[in-house]
Order: structure tokens, then C-alpha cells, then sequence
């Protein structure tokens, strides 16, 4: 991983010790709500599987304490958190520095404490692509891709997306000015086409992959589709960003019309090994961490 060297001094001082000079490594998750997170449980399994002293715990921070929450962070010596929503764009305001792509995303997932210097990542698309690619879709250059949804967790895929120089990506909106807009904003990263959802049906038969990014599908909402199953092209990668339920109603469609695929559970645990990475300097214990998070699904 690039950060990697960035972090070769807490491997070696702090992090095989738990955190900062033998003291437990402190991290967390703000947002609001909080209780639903499946963070704390995946985050405790990893720690455990590397034998790191040290806790991850959720914290309920309202619009109104985000400041004060992120001055807790380096008066407490937290080593890092995870920011969720709603606090994922507001946050970088209270940061040192913005990693280069969650600036271009406009958005911070993760945070890195180094002796008080707080800087902002996002993990979430990176997160996303390295699941895609080693559970359904190892090659993504020269594929064309077919991206519906063009809000928060768009941004992150789409740009990480576009760094695998795939053949074309097109993201399709409901609202389609947003989706127009993030093409037109990253022209120079890339083959981007924006259109609305109605203009689809000359754009999917040309697809390699289809991503879902809107929370169409959802719980409690199960039984809603994004696509009509009938324009699902046969055999292609059909992804969903979801994970509750895991087999979305698009993937169950897709999956009768052949193609593979790929859930949204991959993602929420690479995002979160590339955050255990940063923090910690290791590699991330993914397999424990997937299971952790599967158990406390099946609870
Ligand atoms: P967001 O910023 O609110 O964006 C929601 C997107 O869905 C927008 O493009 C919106 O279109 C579209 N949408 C909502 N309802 C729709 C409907 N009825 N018909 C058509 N389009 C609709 O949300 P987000 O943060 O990007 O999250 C989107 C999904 O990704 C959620 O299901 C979330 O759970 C999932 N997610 C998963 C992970 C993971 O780790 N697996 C991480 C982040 C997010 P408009 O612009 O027209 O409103």
C-alpha cells in the first residue's frame, strides 16, 4: 500500500506495542446516527487478529460538536477514527491536511493522527475498486461502465474507478444535471459521460459493468430495482454498492440473467482495511475483519 512507508515508524516503535509508546491504540467512528455501524465489530476483530493492544469505539457527535469532537481527537491522542455520515464533507474544515484524491472526492472517510497533525483520507472508493477487483472483476482497463448514481459514494467510485483507465465510465442519475456536472468536472481524468436514467437504453448494451450506487434496493426496501431486469445485458459484472440485504433485488436479477456478482459487503471492509492500514502501519487481517462483520449481520 503507498502510505505504507509513511507509517514504517509506528510498525516499528508504537504500533507493535498497541499505540503510542506502549499505550493502547485509540480509534473510533463519529457520526449521526451511530448505532448501526458495523465498524466497532470489524475494527475490535482486527486489532485482535494482529495482537494490537487497543479499542475502537462508536461516538454519537451531532453537527453542532464536530469541531470540539476533532480537537478530542488530538487532545485524547486518538491515533485515528472513521468520519461517517453526516460528517464526511463538513470535517475537512477541522483537518491539517486533505490527502490529494479526498479533496478531488470532496469528501474525508478516515483520519490519521501523526503527533497532532490531522490528515483526511477517503477509503471508500479505493476501498471499493480493490473488492471489485479481486472478487469479480481483476481487469478493469478498456471496460466500459455503466455507474448508476451520482451522490456521495459516487464521487469516491467514480474517481478511483477512473484512476483504472476503463474504455468509457457513464454515470446516469435520476437527477441528471448532478450527473452531467461530475462529468464535465473530471473531463481530465477520463472517458465521462453523464446522463439521466431515461437515456439508458441506448447505454447498456455496450456495458462490461454495471455499478449501482444509489440506495435503491436498500432495507427496508428490498423488493425495489434500479433497472428494469429486462435491460440487464446477459453476462456481464453487475456490482451493488448495498449490503443490506447482501443479494440485493438487481443482484438476484442479474444473477438470472447470468451475469457475476459483487456486493456492496467488500467494500465497507476494504474501506476499512485501508483505514487499519493507515493507522497501523500493517497489513489488514481482511478475511477476520469480513467475518467479524458477517456474524454481527447474521446476530
Ligand atoms: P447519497 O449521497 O444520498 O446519494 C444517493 C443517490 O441515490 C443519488 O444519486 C440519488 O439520486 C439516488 N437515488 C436515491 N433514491 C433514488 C430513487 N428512488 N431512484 C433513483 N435514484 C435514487 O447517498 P450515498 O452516500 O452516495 O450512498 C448511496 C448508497 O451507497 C447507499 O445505499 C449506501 O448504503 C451505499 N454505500 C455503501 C457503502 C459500502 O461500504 N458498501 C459505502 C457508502 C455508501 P438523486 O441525485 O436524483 O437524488
Amino acid at each position: 500500500m503507498g502510505e505504507q512507508a509513511n507509517h514504517e515508524k509506528w510498525e516499528g516503535e508504537q504500533a507493535r506495542e498497541g499505540g503510542r509508546a506502549g499505550q493502547p491504540l485509540l480509534l473510533g467512528v463519529i457520526g449521526d446516527p451511530i448505532q448501526h455501524s458495523k465498524s466497532p465489530v470489524m475494527h475490535t476483530a482486527a486489532l485482535k487478529a494482529c495482537g494490537l493492544a487497543g479499542a475502537y469505539l462508536p461516538f454519537h457527535v451531532k453537527g453542532n460538536r464536530l469541531e470540539e469532537a476533532i480537537r478530542g481527537v488530538r487532545a485524547l491522542g486518538f491515533r485515528g477514527i472513521n468520519v461517517t455520515v453526516p460528517h464526511k464533507v463538513e470535517v475537512m474544515d477541522y483537518l491539517d491536511r486533505i490527502d490529494e484524491g479526498a479533496r478531488l472526492i470532496g469528501a474525508v472517510n478516515t483520519i490519521v493522527n501523526d503527533d497532532g497533525v490531522l490528515t483526511g483520507y477517503n477509503t471508500d472508493g479505493i476501498g471499493y475498486i480493490r473488492s471489485l477487483k479481486e472478487e469479480a472483476a481483476p481487469e478493469l482497463r478498456g471496460k466500459r461502465v455503466l455507474v448508476l448514481g451520482s451522490g456521495g459514494a459516487a464521487r469516491g467510485i467514480v474517481y478511483a474507478l477512473l484512476q483504472e483507465e476503463p474504455g468509457l465510465v457513464t454515470v446516469a442519475n435520476r437527477t441528471a444535471v448532478k450527473a452531467r456536472e461530475m462529468a464535465n468536472e473530471w473531463a481530465h481524468l477520463g472517458r465521462l459521460n453523464g446522463c439521466g436514467m431515461e437515456e439508458l437504453d441506448e447505454v447498456l448494451p455496450e456495458v462490461d459493468l454495471i455499478i449501482n450506487t444509489t440506495s435503491v434496493g436498500m432495507h427496508p426496501h428490498v423488493g425495489d430495482c434500479p433497472l428494469d431486469s429486462r435491460q440487464i445485458p446477459e453476462e456481464i459484472v453487475v456490482s451493488d454498492l448495498i449490503y443490506n440485504p447482501l443479494k440485493t433485488e438487481l443482484l438476484q436479477q442479474a444473477e438470472v440473467r447470468g451475469c457475476t456478482i459483487h456486493s456492496g459487503l467488500g467494500m465497507f471492509v476494504y474501506q476499512g482495511a485501508y483505514a487499519f492500514e493507515h493507522w497501523t502501519g500493517r497489513t489488514a487481517p481482511v478475511e477476520a475483519m469480513r467475518a467479524a462483520v458477517l456474524a454481527s449481520m447474521h446476530q
